[in-house]
């Protein structure tokens, strides 16, 4: 019997993307999975039933979809559908482990085997073709810059015209990781004039060799395995007092600073956002449900400031380009199901040091 996959309808109601587009059905089909699509999961990511059919899928309602050896899901799926998993299955997708992790413990003190990829040990060279947060970073930081370039009322590049010269935007990007990164690039192709920042002194030579500038402060802050770590108290208020001369000069700020698992630094206080300009634009990619960098930005909300900044808080952008955030998704999804099925089964090995590291157990929670 081939290893069957199961594909959900997202249970979440702004998410726009599906775990496995038909494209990768196709390569699942070839390579000897059953693959089972519940009706209706590509729509909101423009991938209707048919396409799913024509890839070797079969269509199914949820209940033959979550008797699947490995079901797969964007997010985190509802109580209904995990009540339904059973001892020995998989279950894989960005279930945002560090958040509210109980229900996710339940589900594998049953036996169920849930591997979280916000969890994946994206520093191991193996793990990065499934590596989730990257893929769908990169995503967020095109489209902040896109997204910037929209709203703002004037041009990214220098424009000279017979009606005179107009100067190019200034950017600012604060956070210089996988987002931060491709929100540089784009900013720079788009013409603008752009600056990065980061608190890891090594983002400097990656932010300098796209050909933007590098702003410098006094607060440097390296962590556990590349990452940023949490700033105290007393830096977060030098990084704010430093960074907020910096930023009024500024005619868009995108800002993508997480540290995982913790509340997201608060980069540009409400002072800041007083003294922009008008008609400045900031892009918030760390806007959720834990806060984010900006004072006053909402997730998925857009807010102009009494002095005529507009603020949009962007936490889930990945999901405005649904077709090729899931396109990604599919593919990291795809890697994880290689690496959990040796000889035609099913097979979680939770001592190997990247599949171990995704299974939920026992999630300690930072403090
Ligand atoms: P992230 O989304 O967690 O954070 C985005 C950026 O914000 C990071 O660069 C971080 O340093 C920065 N940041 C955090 N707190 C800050 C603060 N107070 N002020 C300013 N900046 C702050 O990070 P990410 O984009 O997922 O990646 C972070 C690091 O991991 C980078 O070094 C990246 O190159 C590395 N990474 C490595 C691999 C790999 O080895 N395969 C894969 C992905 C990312």
């Amino acid at each position: 019997m081939p290893v069957s996959i199961g594909v959900l309808r997202e249970a979440a109601e702004g998410e726009t993307r599906v775990a496995l587009t038909p494209a990768v059905v196709t390569t699942l089909v070839r390579d000897g999975f059953g693959v089972t699509v519940e009706s209706g999961a590509g729509d909101r990511a423009g991938f209707p039933d048919a396409e799913y059919e024509a890839a070797g899928a079969t269509l199914a309602e949820p209940t033959a979809t979550l008797a699947a050896q490995v079901v797969v899901s964007v997010g985190r799926p509802d109580a209904a559908a995990t009540e339904a998993l059973t001892p020995g299955q998989a279950l894989v997708g960005l279930f945002d482990a560090w958040h509210e992790p109980h229900e996710l413990e339940a589900l594998a003190a049953r036996g169920v085997h849930v591997l979280s990829l916000d969890r994946l040990p994206r520093q191991i060279s193996r793990a990065q073709t499934m590596d989730v947060l990257s893929s769908q970073a990169s995503i967020a930081g095109y489209r902040a810059a896109i997204v910037a370039a929209e709203v703002y009322g004037r041009y990214f590049p220098m424009m000279v015209t017979a009606a005179g010269t107009a100067k190019p935007a200034s950017v600012l990007v604060l956070g210089a990781g996988v987002a931060g990164l491709q929100a540089i690039a784009t900013a720079r192709r788009l013409g603008a004039r752009v600056t990065g920042y980061d608190v890891r002194p090594a983002a400097r030579e990656e932010v300098t060799s796209l050909g933007a500038a590098f702003l410098a402060t006094t607060v440097d802050a390296v962590g556990e395995g590349g990452y940023a770590r949490e700033l105290t108290t007393e830096e977060s208020a030098q990084q704010r007092a430093e960074l907020s001369a910096a930023i009024a000069g500024f005619d868009i700020v995108i800002t993508t600073a997480k540290v995982p698992g913790r509340r997201p630094p608060e980069l540009v206080d409400a002072e800041t956002v007083g003294a922009m300009r008008r008609g400045s634009v900031i892009v918030d990619l760390a806007a959720g449900p834990l806060g984010g960098n900006v004072a006053g930005s909402r997730p998925d909300a857009r807010v102009e400031t009494a002095n005529g900044v507009t603020v949009i808080g962007a936490g889930e952008i990945a999901r405005e380009m649904a077709p090729a955030a899931s396109d990604a998704f599919g593919r990291n999804i795809a890697a994880v199901i290689a690496a959990i099925v040796v000889d035609g089964e099913l097979a979680v090995d939770l001592t190997d040091d990247v599949i171990g590291a995704m299974a939920i157990n026992q999630i300690e929670v930072p403090a």
